[in-house]
């Protein structure tokens, strides 16, 4: 597999960055200008510059399992999405910023398992059997508190995958200078999820609390 990847690079360099050296060039001259940030899953499957043919230089990106965003926390823990997003909004000053959820997410099946089973045992304690997954995907428990987990996975673990792109929207907005952006219309923020059995793309409309299919 790693020598698949550096024959990709070496095609990469021949083909792509030869033919293209000017925008190159230009690019490292005048430094990185996106007016997007994508919050995405680590998985494998979900690749923003591939799903929406983009060339580098336009998409900030940053990925974690299950495309998460914590609420804003100032405290002297690492914060890897934190700054990711403090250098986008401030620095970049990126107009959009979507949170690019899908189908099929291992980390809110993680979630989703975690919550059936604290149903199971009607709420009482259930332990985290990883060290770092479970605790991380928690984030998003608050948003499942309504799902019937006896139904899972099914239409169950969409409606999850969906109701935890809106908690990260909503989390978004509990950095200061995010909400003070979208105050001031200098930045919008955009719930979009992939369902990649039909490769469809559904959108968050906040008028009607729904996704929309474009
Ligand atoms: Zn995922």
């Amino acid at each position: 597999m790693v020598n698949s990847l550096l024959n990709g690079f070496q095609n990469f360099k021949k083909k792509y960055f030869s033919n293209e050296s000017d925008f190159f060039s230009k690019l490292v001259k005048n430094g990185q200008a996106p007016k997007t940030m994508i919050i995405s899953c680590s998985d494998s499957r979900v690749d923003p510059a591939i799903l929406f043919n983009a060339k580098p230089g336009d998409l900030f990106v940053v990925r974690n399992v299950a495309n998460l965003v914590p609420p804003f926390e100032k405290d002297d823990v690492y914060h890897g999405l934190g700054s990711a997003l403090e250098y986008a909004v401030k620095t970049l000053k990126v107009h959009d910023i979507i949170i690019l959820g899908h189908s099929h997410c291992g980390g809110i099946s993680a979630l989703c398992s975690f919550c059936k089973k604290e149903a199971e045992k009607q709420n009482s304690k259930v332990k985290n059997e990883t060290e770092f997954i479970e605790n991380w995907v928690k984030i998003s428990k608050g948003a499942l508190t309504d799902l019937d987990f006896s139904k899972w996975p099914g239409e169950t673990q969409h409606i999850a995958e969906k109701n935890s792109i809106k908690n990260s929207l909503k989390n978004l907005k509990s950095f200061p200078w995010i909400s003070k952006s979208l105050v001031e219309n200098k930045l919008a923020i955009h719930g979009w999820w992939f369902d990649m059995e039909k490769a469809n793309l559904w959108c968050f409309n906040k008028k009607n609390n729904s996704f929309e299919k474009f």
